[in-house]
């Protein structure tokens, strides 16, 4: 494949302590390297979570407005910065790390100017074919994601409990205001239908780990 003219990720201001690790230690170090210029996107909102905390609200599952409004459209807004604008034509080609375990993400883009493209899609690679081939090159990987991502398993929350018990807090504090501005509300954080501030352990015998954001 040809090199890429831009890398980008999206920062939420909540992703997980390991993958801003990995960003700084690993994939920073290594775009500098290989001469590609990275850029971290962040966007005017704000963080995600004093966003959705000052709102009384919480991201939710099958909404994806969490994706759209912190990952997709600060990317957009930094690769227009690189390709500029041209009204009802491609210029931008977005490759996206979509693997094969999870290939029903796969999607044509809503806009015409930046397409997609799914390389590891392409290639024919799940996910446990890229861990694997990281692991070769001495690169340990974590799943990425927010921190309080409400499409998480119980094992993550259970987590970010025991060895975060700061960001736990946080998500507590958001999960809280969230209840107390919609009283009305049942589903919090937790996909299981439970509140936060209940046992994780039975939640935490759950497995799902597909990913359900789009970037
Ligand atoms: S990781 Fe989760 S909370 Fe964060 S933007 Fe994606 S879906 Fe929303």
């Amino acid at each position: 494949m040809p090199k890429p003219d831009l890398v980008a990720m999206s920062d939420t201001m909540a992703e997980k302590p390991a993958t801003m690790k990995l960003l700084n230690e690993v994939l920073i170090p290594l775009m500098k390297e290989m001469d590609i210029p990275f850029e971290l996107c962040t966007s005017h909102l704000g963080g995600l979570v004093e966003y959705y905390q000052s709102h009384g609200a919480i991201p939710i599952i099958g909404t994806r407005h969490c994706t759209a409004k912190f990952k997709i459209r600060p990317i957009r807004r930094k690769v227009r910065e690189y390709v500029g604008n041209a009204r009802g034509k491609h210029i931008a080609t977005c490759w996206l790390g979509i693997t094969t375990d999870e290939d029903h993400r796969e999607s044509e883009s809503d806009v015409i100017w930046f397409q997609n493209r799914y390389p590891l899609l392409e290639l024919g690679l799940s996910r446990q074919d890229c861990i694997d081939s990281l692991a070769r090159r001495g690169i340990v990987v974590e799943k990425s994601g927010c921190y309080m991502c409400p499409y998480q398993s119980g094992d993550e929350w259970l987590k970010i409990k025991e060895e975060f018990p700061d960001l736990w807090n946080n998500a507590i504090a958001l999960e809280d205001e969230y209840f107390k501005t919609h009283p009305g509300r049942w589903k919090g954080l937790r996909y299981d239908g439970k509140r936060l501030r209940e046992p994780l352990t039975d939640f935490a015998k759950s497995k799902c780990s597909s990913g359900g954001c789009f970037i």
